[in-house]
């Protein structure tokens, strides 16, 4: 795309927040926008957001998992994978930690274990609820009814990514998921008045801009309060060991595209990107990101909850990750959110 042209539709996503898909694809594609776009979406986040960054403890509570998507460590066909399950007990006391370490918020994530029915997770998130955190859960695909418990227990938020839009390479990534079924689950979360997060992953084989771009309108379409962009880190223990890692420089421009057209979500600069590239996080913070999830897990759990090699941080303490995370964020000129970072509504300009 030549200089005017790219600088036409920055521009014009930055006042409007609209493009149209064939706009949005065509930035996507253009390594050469990557800057132009970051910049822009640092001005809306400043606008929207604010300079706080919001953190969140996030606990990983269960390696099992009935799935078996094809990108993923904990995939059900991994006879390597190194499994674990946390008592309720012990994900109560974790959740005492990272209050007791600052963190307003806590995100409770695991495969998709059936361990964990409906009522014993409600049980744990009214305990976890007692203690006056906001509590998000991303614990996968459940029944209409299931996410109905939670939400009465007190569950706040729900992370629940579409991955891709496109239906074919859905299906194909996620053998024995169905991509209505992903479809419904958002739709249920909303409804049921949860917060919802959801976010897709970048690199995946076969992904072209368009259905990058047409990630992007669905996040808008259905009004999500978070997005998270993961690039595929590719694992050797699954299908897709062999790939090449999602391009950070296509990712920085995702997340730059997701602030420019949902100026009010909140925008985490994920685990995956610091584990491609160190610094990424605070990049991406500098792109429209606006949120962090340090991992408050603790001992060999920590190690075991493998979706990728080389996770970063993997060897730190919760409170090491407290403590360098807030001072990357004061290094930065931001400042550490004090209260839940639930989704600005009121901020428009
Ligand atoms: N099981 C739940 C689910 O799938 O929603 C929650 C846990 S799952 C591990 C959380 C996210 O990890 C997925 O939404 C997926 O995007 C991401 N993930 C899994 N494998 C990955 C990989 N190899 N590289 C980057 N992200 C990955
Ligand atoms: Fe299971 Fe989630 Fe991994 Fe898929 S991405 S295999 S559902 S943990």
């Amino acid at each position: 795309m030549d200089e005017a042209a790219r600088h036409a539709l920055i521009d014009k996503a930055e006042r409007t927040h609209r493009l149209a898909e064939a706009e949005l694809a065509a930035l996507l594609a253009d390594d050469g926008a990557t800057d132009e776009l970051a910049a822009a979406a640092d001005r809306v986040r400043r606008a929207f957001v604010g300079d706080e960054v919001h953190l969140r403890g996030l606990i990983e509570f269960s390696s099992y998992c009935r799935q078996n998507c094809l990108y993923c460590g904990l995939r059900r066909d991994n006879k390597n994978a190194q499994r674990y399950r946390l008592s309720p007990e012990e994900i109560v006391a974790l959740a005492e930690k990272a209050k007791a370490a600052g963190y307003p918020t806590v995100v409770m994530q695991s495969g998709e274990d059936a361990w964990f029915t409906a009522e014993r997770l409600a049980a744990i998130v009214r305990d976890v609820k007692r203690l006056g955190l906001t509590v998000t859960l991303s614990v996968g695909e459940r029944m209409t009814d299931e996410y109905r418990v939670l939400r009465e227990a007190g569950a706040d938020r729900f992370l629940l990514r579409i991955e891709t839009t496109d239906r074919a390479l859905y299906e194909r990534l996620d053998p024995g998921m169905s991509h209505e079924d992903r479809i419904r689950c958002l739709a249920d979360l909303k409804r049921l008045g949860y917060e919802v997060g959801t976010g897709c992953l970048v690199g995946l084989p076969g992904q072209t801009a368009e259905m990058l771009a047409r990630d992007v309108l669905f996040f808008r379409s259905i009004d999500a309060d978070m997005v998270g962009i993961g690039p595929l880190v590719p694992n050797g223990e699954t299908p897709l060991g062999d790939e090449r890692p999602g391009d950070m420089r296509l990712v920085r421009r995702m997340v730059a595209a997701i602030r420019l057209l949902l100026p009010e979500a909140n925008i985490p600069a994920t685990t995956a990107m610091e584990t491609l590239s160190p610094g990424a996080r605070e990049l991406m913070l500098r792109s429209g990101a606006n949120v962090m999830m340090p991992n408050v897990t603790e001992g060999e759990a920590r190690q075991k909850y493998a979706l990728y090699p080389g996770k970063a941080c993997v060897a730190d303490t919760p409170e090491h990750c407290r403590a360098c995370m807030e001072g990357r964020i004061r290094a930065m000129g931001r400042t550490v959110g004090k209260g839940p970072g639930g989704r600005m509504r009121k901020n428009r300009k």
